[in-house]
């Protein structure tokens, strides 16, 4: 008889908000009227191990102040603003390759199947390029996409400014 093949694989969500750093001004006229707007959930892959698959589930808020009208959003401080992986995923990947020497199909490979990242070979290369070291493959991936949702700081009308925020209590609780 065969062995079953048993596929318990759990999936451990962290939840992360903008709402739990909740701007205390406008920083446009300074009012402390200000409420949400908008918001959009992004989901950024974590690193995983062969059981347990790790993903943040994000709240990208848009805030308004009631005086002033204008919107604004912050950069939540855990959060990457331009990639939809954890830092430590693309640590994970550039040390392997620039530093043990991986290849980058290697690695995608296992970031794949064994840490449940779902990742491309030419997303994989964009790291190495960006840690600056590889410039010897080269092969054409001129297919990135622009960053999205950026939000350096805060963004009123493409100007960027710090914004102070108050912290609430992190939510940081893992579903099954
Ligand atoms: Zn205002």
């Amino acid at each position: 008889m065969e062995k079953k093949h048993e596929d318990k694989l759990e999936v451990e969500i962290r939840e992360h908000s903008d709402a739990d750093f909740f701007p205390e001004k406008c920083p446009s006229c300074g009012s402390e009227k200000i409420k949400r707007k908008t918001y959009k959930m992004r989901t950024i892959q974590d690193l995983g191990t062969p059981t347990i698959c790790r993903r943040i589930r994000y709240e990208k808020v848009t805030f308004i102040c009631k005086d002033c009208k204008k919107t604004f959003t912050i950069r939540h401080p855990l959060i990457p603003p331009r990639t939809s992986y954890m830092p430590g995923v693309i640590k994970y990947a550039t040390l392997r390759i620039l530093k043990e020497g991986d290849s980058i199909r290697r690695v995608t490979k296992d970031l794949n199947e064994l840490h449940h990242v779902e990742v491309s070979v030419s997303e994989v290369k964009l790291w190495v390029d960006k840690e600056g070291k590889r410039g010897e493959l080269n092969v054409d991936f001129s297919n990135e996409e622009p960053p999205k949702d950026f939000s350096g700081f805060i963004s009123i009308d493409g100007t960027f400014k710090a914004a102070t925020t108050k912290k609430n209590d992190l939510k940081t609780g893992t579903k099954k």
